[in-house]
């Protein structure tokens, strides 16, 4: 069994699909692939690209907002746990720090960053993190606590997705 643990299945160019989302999912299938990982880039975008995959049982998703996200959109500590408390939502993320393409807002990456690991902590659910040229800071975020959660969360995940089969 083949899983795709990190796709961003809302960005993908449908022309190669017969403009049909279905077609899509049913090539993965036929590739092998029974179970995606659909990560969030904003939140913005994301009851949009949950509204796509939301029917379909062998997609799981995350919400959260990238690192290299519009600084202006809107975000809450509240709004990201409401979103990602829903059943559909196993990880949270991607987050993280990119100081390859963005190095002129670490603060606000860093913020963010904490945000989503608060979540992360108060939900029990893993974080995925999307690092680039951030050095080892990023692991300042990423305390002894957050590991265990990770590590624990993956085990409910594999076996989340054992039920689902
Ligand atoms: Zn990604």
């Amino acid at each position: 069994m083949l899983v795709d643990s990190h796709c961003h299945l809302d960005c993908i160019d449908l022309s190669e699909f017969e403009n049909n989302f279905d077609t899509l999912i049913q090539q993965t299938h036929n590739c092998g692939v029974e179970h995606m990982l659909c990560v969030s880039i904003n939140l913005k975008k994301y009851p949009e690209m949950l509204e796509k995959v939301r029917a379909y049982p062998g997609i799981s998703v995350s919400v959260g907002m990238h690192p290299m996200a519009d600084e202006s959109e809107t975000f809450s500590i509240d709004y990201l746990t409401e979103l990602a408390s829903d059943d559909k939502v196993v990880a949270i993320g991607e987050t993280g720090l990119d100081y390859y393409y963005h190095k002129d807002n670490p603060e606000w990456q860093q913020k963010r960053f904490r945000e989503h690991i608060q979540v992360a902590n108060q939900l029990n659910k893993p974080v995925i993190i999307h690092t680039r040229d951030a050095g080892e800071p990023w692991l300042y975020y990423v305390k002894k606590k957050l590991i265990y959660v990770v590590v624990l969360s993956i085990v409910l995940l594999k076996h989340r997705h054992l039920q689902t089969r």
